[in-house]
């Protein structure tokens, strides 16, 4: 007879496989799908994942874990223990929350959801501030329900980057603000030495869709086991390590938001494809945190594609490609317009320096909602007061302000930190890689970025959901995750730039 284990990874492949399913129907909604089908496409989509659901709750997957856990001989530090940490954090974050409880979330969200999608557009915050009220108190008996270490803020951040307490959080975005702040205010002083006008001129879709598909080429994705298509917002999505697609936006009215979006999106794809085989269709496929998976991602959009090597090996490419665009424009005018640092009150606008100032905020702000100290009714409030803070602009409306991001409506709190992660993560990860092998960045000036996908794949793709962040950071990297190399990082960079 197979061991416990065997079978449970059975029951759970059929789960896996229905969650794929899921997604690509999720992934045709958001490119080619027209917009006639959304309500069959929403049914379709609530049948399969209720599905899931129901398989995955079921008494049988619970007796099957604990019999495996408990089975003789388990190694604490092998595979097959990893293995069952992971289903057992899902299933109990799963069996945890009454269904009662879930139908109310559910049902929450989408009024919510389907306010913002009204009030933001219409600068409306008092129309849509008792649907945010529900979520906040939906989201408080949610972690209680989760359970927590210290404070209610764990069980939330726990769904996102396992593991990681909110102490430690907020201590290194601490850090890292310190350092930003005030660092920022002399690079805005300084905003007109870098220009970047030309990129805001006629930019030909084809010739941008031509360059988007060489440079994830050039990374190492693997278009024999995926695809690029268009979509309004950027994601990856997998149907299993042997199908990672990625999806771009092409804006003829601008040049970076196409290509960068590409990158990003690659660098989450290169994680995706490259896990060990063997993980196929188990829950140790896929990367092992959203911050690990944002690092990977913001690794190769800003480490590696906003490095002085890296544009300078596409500005010739860029101008064959573009000349009428790129008549006049040096390599060092690309670099920087590349570059250009600006307080700007969007979120998914700013470049690489103050989009962590973008994350401490929420983060702030989502604490204190949760823990009561802030009041809904304050948020647009508290929202511009921090925003002045950090970034020394004040937005005129609120969608410009609290009501631009849609993750509250669903009450993903706990989930803006790991954006932020990712950048810390991705900085420790290539002091690494400067330190211990140099060599591995010094291809980039000719284009040639196999040698550091193949490290990547050893030190983080390969091993999926095998290690926590913290065990995976520690093994890279022989330490924890600290603040001090991303200031650094930023500082040492945008000195040069700016000529601080
Ligand atoms: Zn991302």
């Amino acid at each position: 007879m197979s061991s416990a284990i065997e079978r449970l990874n059975e029951k759970l492949a059929t789960i896996i496989d229905l969650n794929a399913a899921t997604a690509v129907l999720g992934w045709d909604q958001h490119t080619y799908m027209p917009a006639g089908g959304i309500e069959a496409r929403a049914r379709q989509l609530t049948t399969l994942s209720s599905l899931a659901h129901e398989y995955f709750t079921a008494p049988e997957i619970g007796n099957l874990l604990t019999e495996a856990e408990n089975a003789p001989g388990l190694d604490p530090a092998g595979e097959d223990a990893a293995l069952l940490r992971k289903v057992r954090r899902e299933y109990d974050q799963s069996v945890k929350l009454p269904a009662a409880f879930v139908q109310e979330h559910s049902e929450a969200s989408s009024l919510c959801f389907d306010a913002w999608t009204r009030c933001k557009p219409a600068d409306d915050f008092e129309t849509f501030r008792p649907h945010l009220e529900k979520m906040v108190e939906l989201t408080r008996r949610e972690a209680e329900y989760l359970g927590y270490a210290e404070q209610p803020y764990d069980a939330l951040l726990n769904k996102y980057e396992p593991g990681m307490p909110t102490r430690q959080v907020a201590s290194l975005f601490a850090e890292v603000r310190d350092g930003l702040v005030p660092f920022c205010q002399k690079l805005f002083a300084k905003a007109d030495q870098v220009k970047d006008d030309f990129f805001f001129t006629h930019w030909d879709h084809d010739r941008q869709w031509a360059l988007t598909l060489q440079v994830l080429e050039d990374m190492g994705y693997d278009f024999k086991r995926g695809r690029q298509d268009i979509s309004p917002h950027p994601f990856t999505t997998d149907f299993g390590i042997p199908d990672v697609r990625v999806t771009t936006r092409i804006h003829t009215d601008q040049f970076k938001a196409g290509l960068y979006g590409t990158i990003h999106e690659g660098g989450h794809a290169l994680y995706e494809q490259n896990v060990d085989k063997r993980f196929d269709r188990t829950f140790l496929a896929g990367g092992t945190s959203l911050g690990i998976h944002e690092s990977q991602s913001r690794l190769w959009e800003n480490l590696i594609g906003r490095s002085r090597d890296f544009c300078n090996y596409y500005w010739p490419v860029v101008k064959a490609l573009f000349p009428k665009n790129m008549a006049g424009v040096s390599r060092e005018d690309y670099y920087r317009a590349i570059n250009r640092v600006e307080p700007s009150l969007i979120r998914i606008e700013a470049d690489e320096v103050t989009y962590s100032l973008h994350i401490f905020l929420r983060f702030e702000l989502e604490m204190e909602l949760i823990s009561g100290t802030l009041k809904v009714k304050d948020l647009p409030a508290a929202w511009d007061e921090r925003m002045e803070k950090y970034l020394g602009i004040r937005p005129d409306r609120v969608s410009k302000g609290c009501l631009q991001d849609m993750h509250w409506t669903d009450g993903s709190f706990g989930y803006f930190p790991t954006y932020a992660l990712g950048n810390l993560y991705g900085v420790s990860i290539l002091d690494t890689i400067r330190t211990k092998h140099p060599e591995l960045l010094t291809g980039v000036a000719d284009g040639s970025f196999l040698p550091l996908k193949e490290w990547l794949t050893d030190q983080v793709y390969r091993h999926g959901s095998r290690y926590t962040a913290g065990e995976l950071i520690q093994r890279i990297t022989g330490r924890g995750l600290e603040a001090g190399p991303f200031v650094s990082y930023i500082k040492t960079k945008y000195s040069a730039i700016y000529d601080l």
